[in-house]
């Protein structure tokens, strides 16, 4: 055991979920230690789009949609505290997401989400063919119909997990890469830290933002959350000129980003912990992109990628306390990550510091799978 001050927290995993919780118990006056057994931002966090979209599906109230909105509803707070501490802009984007249909059962299914949003209170209109030409004039004409969803934004992820790794740092949190946690740690009933390849590491409680893997982690009597990765594939073009706004279809979307390159995503495969980009994946999301904008067909084609989206076997993400005392977890986020972040750092931080988290957590509560 090293003879240094015991962490108050340490948070096992350096993607968005891990980094943001850093800084927010950071900033509350705990003493952090984020251990990531690659590079920050590595994994999924790295490989995302950056939508922050909870409206673009949601056809009715359910917790993970409440809970999207919550955490939206944070983030321009968010993005400027991470931009003031870190120095890096995460470019928040205003400017809202189009959802676009073509004629028929599509654009009946857009009317629907519409009403059901607008009788929450929420910004969603619903688009005329013209006023849709007029705000996105690359659109291939055959998607006629639109949803406009002014709050629904997008994020540079890569830039904001850079930003929060920087921000924890500055805030005092102790930050090592190439650190895999192989178990926890478990004395007189409760979790004391965690072991790592270099030695023990002993803190008041664990937090496991561990992402896909977080179903490796477990300790003696602590059986591991049941967890698995959804695979993503992204194709990369670039620079390019349109479209202007996120444009999200049934089953692809578009995202502009500042530097000119626009992301065309995603695959969802159950593929195991593999990353590859493959034939299929870059075909089927080319076509589907370039048919969405065609003018893209004349876009370089800049890069392609994969991540691993973390999921539990309800795709609710698991955000709360084991029944082991000292051990909380914030994983499971699958598709909404980034969109999750503000709102998973501030309740995981609330319950370190024994406070009311301020929600029902229950829908998220991890010992639904640790019968
Ligand atoms: C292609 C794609 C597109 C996406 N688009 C969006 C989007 O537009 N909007 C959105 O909200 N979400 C999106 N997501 C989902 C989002 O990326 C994830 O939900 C989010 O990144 C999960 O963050 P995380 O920190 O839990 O996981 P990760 O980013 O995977 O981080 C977990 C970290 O834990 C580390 N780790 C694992 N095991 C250990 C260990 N034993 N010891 C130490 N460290 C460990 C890993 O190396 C990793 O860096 C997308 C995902 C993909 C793949």
């Amino acid at each position: 055991m090293r003879g240094e001050t015991i962490d108050d927290v340490v948070v096992v995993g350096g993607g968005i979920i891990g980094c943001a919780i850093a800084c927010e118990a950071a900033r509350a006056g705990l003493r952090v230690r984020l251990l990531e057994k690659g590079a920050f931002g590595g994994e999924a966090s790295g490989a995302a789009a950056g939508l922050l979209c909870p409206q673009v599906e949601a056809d009715r109230s359910d917790p993970l949609f409440l809970l999207g909105l919550a955490s939206r509803d944070l983030y321009p707070e968010f993005a400027r505290q991470v931009a003031e501490e870190s120095g890096l802009d995460p470019a928040l984007s205003p400017r809202g997401t189009l959802v676009v249909a073509r004629r028929g059962a599509e654009a009946e299914a857009l009317d629907r989400r519409g009403s059901f949003q607008r009788s929450l209170g929420l910004a969603a209109e619903r688009l005329s063919d013209e006023a849709l030409r007029r705000m996105e004039p690359a659109l291939n004409p055959d998607w006629s119909e639109a949803l406009y969803l002014p709050r629904d934004w997008t994020v540079d992820n890569e830039v904001l997990v850079r930003g929060l790794e920087t921000s924890a740092t500055r805030l005092g949190a102790r930050l090592q890469g190439g650190a895999r946690v192989e178990r926890l740690m478990v004395e007189n009933g409760r979790v004391a830290g965690v072991e790592t390849a270099g030695g023990g590491l002993r803190a008041g409680a664990v937090v496991i933002a561990a992402g896909a893997w977080s179903g490796e982690i477990a300790g003696p009597g602590i059986a591991p959350l049941p967890s698995y990765p959804v695979r993503g594939q992204i194709v990369c073009f670039g620079p390019a000129t349109v479209p202007v706004h996120p444009l999200f279809t049934h089953g692809c979307y578009l995202v502009p980003r500042r530097d000119g390159r626009v992301l065309a995503g995603s695959t969802m495969e159950r593929s195991g912990f593999d990353k590859t980009v493959t034939g299929s994946g870059l075909s089927a999301l080319s076509a589907s992109a370039l048919e969405l904008v065609p003018a893209l067909g004349d876009a370089p084609f800049h890069s392609a990628w994969a991540g691993l989206r973390p999921a539990t076997p309800d795709d609710r993400p698991a955000i709360g306390r084991a029944r082991t005392p000292g051990l909380l977890y914030a994983c499971g986020h699958l598709r909404s990550g980034i969109l999750l972040a503000p709102v998973t750092a501030r309740i995981v931080t609330r319950l370190l510091l024994d406070e009311d988290p301020g929600m029902d957590l229950s829908p998220f509560d991890p010992c639904r799978f640790l019968k």
